[in-house]
């Protein structure tokens, strides 16, 4: 009985330390996300002469003039502007 007791106490002093020590490490991952989020901002770029859109690393979203470029956070925000996905670089 004695030793019962004994490994209860271990057990709840094991998942006190495991608390304190999952802890920090789920804060990080929080703050990870939120600099994925702010990359992710605009993930779409189209040229306002055109009615595609494009990936911000595809060759032809590099030959739109600066002027002309025109932003979307996502490949849906561009589709309900009447922008069709490019087939180079898929978005
Ligand atoms: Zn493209």
């Amino acid at each position: 009985m004695q030793r019962n007791i004994a490994l209860v106490l271990c057990a709840v002093f094991f998942a006190i330390a495991l608390l304190f020590a999952t802890r920090p490490a789920s804060a990080a991952p929080a703050a990870k996300a939120a600099v994925v989020s702010a990359q992710r901002a605009e993930e779409v770029v189209a040229s306002a002469n055109s009615d595609k859109y494009h990936r911000l690393t595809c060759d032809y979203a590099d030959n739109i003039l600066e002027e002309n470029k025109v932003y979307y956070k996502t490949p849906a925000d561009a589709e309900r502007d009447d922008k069709y996905a490019c087939s180079v670089c898929r978005p």
